[in-house]
């Protein structure tokens, strides 16, 4: 192992970059959270989420006041542990052998999400994953996803003991909102197609490197590292 690659920060996205969930069971979620909290809500299925953090999305909702922020975010997330089982999550492509790749390689991983912290360690426990994060930046600490980098930076340097630099920071995710965010902290982005966004959507926004999946990362991690600017 190469103790010098402790010094770089991989950060992941959770929901379209590591798993996909099935059967629309956020949404129910959701809705059901809302109404347990008196929010009259008909239905939020037109509703984008991918790339939003929790905090936005929620304050987005008709009838959702800042003041009711808390108590939503904890129905959400009492519902989550309730209903969320390994059944309806799909692992993506190459991503077990990407992160057992990282993690024997010595890099220094957490995660950049919109979930709120409980949530997000829910699907990952049930996706057999959580293993790899200890540590991170979540959709409860800020609406703004922009600013969720430098908020995961310090994170990560409070759990491993060390500084990490936006150029030691490389951010893993499948939404445009992922690409501006790294490009607003000056981190490096990889995009990967295999959220809700194509290829060539995700193309647009011009990230680092595009993939259209994590599988066999020897094939392109390294060369990623060479070619830094
Ligand atoms: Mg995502």
């Amino acid at each position: 192992m190469n103790d010098s690659n402790r010094k770089l920060l991989l950060l992941f996205d959770i929901d379209g970059t590591l798993i996909r969930i099935k059967n629309n069971i956020i949404r129910r979620v959701i809705t059901d959270a809302l109404i347990s909290c008196g929010v009259e809500i008909p239905s939020i299925n037109r509703e984008r989420f991918a790339g939003r953090t929790d905090r936005d999305i929620f304050l987005s909702l008709p009838g959702v006041t800042p003041e009711m922020f808390s108590s939503v975010r904890q129905q959400y997330e009492l519902l989550i542990e309730d209903r969320l089982s390994s059944d309806d999550i799909e692992v993506l492509p190459g991503v077990h052998t990407v992160l057992s790749y990282f993690q024997q390689c010595g890099y220094s991983l957490g995660l950049i999400t919109g979930n709120c912290q409980n949530a997000a360690y829910c699907k990952l426990r049930e996706a057999g994953l959580n293993h790899y994060f200890q540590t991170g930046a979540f959709g409860d600490d800020h609406t703004d996803r922009n600013l969720l980098p430098a908020l995961a930076r310090k994170a990560a340097g409070e759990h491993f003991g060390r500084q990490f630099l936006p150029d030691q920071t490389v951010i893993i995710g499948d939404t445009p909102n992922d690409i501006r965010c790294a490009q607003f902290d000056k981190s490096r982005i990889i995009a990967v197609s295999t959220g809700t966004y194509s290829y060539s959507e995700l193309q647009r926004h011009k990230p680092d490197l595009l993939l259209s999946s994590l599988e066999d990362p020897e094939s392109w991690f390294d060369a990623f590292q060479r070619n830094r600017a």
